[in-house]
């Protein structure tokens, strides 16, 4: 029965996921994923040998309620670090079931031994890790810490851990000081190895953490003989992989370079500095060139989410509508400040799936926009991307704003965005800056349509 509850729950994850790879879905596939979990967690109970019963529930109660309350709780924006201090959690689980399987010293065979060792090391790493990056990600600590020969002592600590592992996966007793060092090592690591990251890098080691998580969590469900464990973490580690190669590729960076540059850190300023100036335009005309377009395209960022103006572009989108304009979303893979993120919000304001673009599927389009109206978006429609050898964000694929008719751009004022570069797109002739924040400035437009 339990190894068949284990089956279940692993066919469970598996659907889960399958099912949020659609907006349409996704919430069910979380649910179904949730399930998974809780049938998984009783059938543990049921284990044969099971004993301190009391601490489980302890801990499960302590745990999960604090995830409840944090998950009822966390603003939208505030959900990249909270995704990465719960995965933190998940490769500390794992290290620490290590740490307790290699104390008892009982582990059957080497090769489980040397998985043991290995899951320890990576899930410390994404312990660790995770922790600076959440403590970045809520502004606690300085977005990043550069200092000289950085990568020789950090390539010195993770030399130092992994002879150490390799002492431990072939000793007959692996405990002890010997161990306790090993878990220094590979804990310092995960902060060293995170310190230097900054700016727009950051979900992308987060999003790596998730893989090293599922990873860990892999290796110590061998150790245990856990099939749920082997599944769920083979799952999140792929899923981990994968999106870590897309984050990586939407920011036109090598995973390399993600770790190792520093970017974020020297980019405030770089790159050639725009000619002309911005040019303002008030909500009253920025209606009326909207209200008259055949099609406008609307582009929303991390300036859409900071001010919740989802539901009220949803509405100025649904009143242009109305007047016969055609009107999509167009959506950068990494817009607001976690994959999905734009989406999330889209749905919650309940715009239809068939409206929002991906950015290879709405690229194409925005020369026949007659109006691309940029919501609270400025790295992923910064033309610098495209056209500046010179900039730090060049190579990354963008959202062709520019080649739209018109481009309206809404934000509060000259602030710039993630990676801290000027962008281009506020200075070309075709592009009219509309100063204000993004709910007070939808609502403003909603307004002056009424009147037309
Ligand atoms: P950006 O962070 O580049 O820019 C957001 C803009 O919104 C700012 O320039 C700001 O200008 C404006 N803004 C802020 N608050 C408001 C408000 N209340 N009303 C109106 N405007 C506002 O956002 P993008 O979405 O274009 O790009 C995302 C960036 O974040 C990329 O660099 C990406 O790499 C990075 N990133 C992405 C993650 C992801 O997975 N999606 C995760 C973490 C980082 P002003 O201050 O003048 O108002």
């Amino acid at each position: 029965m339990i190894e068949l509850s284990y089956f279940a729950a692993a066919v469970l994850f598996i659907l889960g996921l399958k099912r949020m790879s659609s907006p349409v879905t996704a919430r069910d596939g979380i649910v179904w994923a949730g399930v998974g979990m809780v049938v998984a967690t009783l059938a543990t109970f049921f284990m044969p040998d099971m004993h301190n019963y009391g601490l489980m529930i302890l801990a499960i109660l302590i745990g999960g309620g604090i995830a409840w309350y944090t998950g009822k709780k966390v603003e939208m924006t505030d959900m990249p670090q909270m995704i990465a201090i719960y995965n933190g959690m998940g490769g500390g689980a794992a290290a620490a079931i290590a740490a307790v399987e290699l104390m008892k010293g009982d582990i059957p065979s080497t090769s489980f031994q040397v998985l043991a060792v290995l899951g320890a090391l990576i899930g410390s790493v994404a312990f660790s890790g995770s922790a600076i990056a959440f403590a970045k990600l809520q502004g606690l600590m300085k977005k990043s810490l550069v200092f000289p020969s950085q990568k020789v002592v950090n390539l010195g600590i993770l030399g130092l851990a992994l002879l150490l592992g390799l002492v431990l996966m072939f000793s007959d007793s692996p405990g002890g000081f010997l161990l306790f060092l090993f878990f220094l090592l590979a804990l310092a690591f995960g902060v060293m190895m995170t310190l230097p990251i900054g700016g727009a890098d950051m979900p992308v080691i987060i999003s790596l953490y998730n893989a090293f998580t599922g990873l860990a969590v892999g290796f110590e469900g061998f150790v245990l003989g856990n099939a749920a464990m082997i599944i769920a973490g083979t799952v999140v580690g792929s899923a981990g992989t994968l999106l870590t190669q897309l984050m990586a590729k939407a920011m036109n960076r090598s995973l390399g370079n993600v770790l190792f540059s520093g970017f974020g850190t020297t980019t405030a300023g770089a790159g050639a500095s725009p000619e002309g100036e911005m040019k303002e335009v008030s909500a009253t005309d920025a209606a009326t060139m909207m209200a008259f377009a055949n099609k406008v395209i609307i582009v929303p960022g991390y300036g859409m989410a900071v001010a919740q103006a989802q539901h009220k572009v949803w509405e100025l989108a649904e009143l242009l509508e109305e007047r016969g304009v055609e009107v999509k979303f167009a959506i950068h893979p990494v817009a607001g400040r976690m994959p999905g993120h734009m989406n999330v919000l889209l749905a919650e304001a309940g715009v239809p799936y068939d409206k929002i673009f991906d950015m290879d599927e709405i690229n194409a389009e925005f020369p026949q926009a007659d109006v691309a109206l940029v919501i609270g978006a400025n790295d992923v429609v910064n033309p610098a991307a495209r056209t500046d050898p010179d900039s730090p964000i060049y190579g990354m694929p963008i959202l062709d704003v520019d080649k739209a008719k018109n481009v309206i751009v809404v934000k509060r004022g000259k602030g710039r965005g993630f990676s801290g570069i000027e962008n281009k797109l506020f200075f070309l002739d075709n592009t009219r800056m509309l100063y204000g924040d993004a709910q007070k400035v939808a609502a403003d437009l909603i307004a002056e349509v009424k009147q037309l």
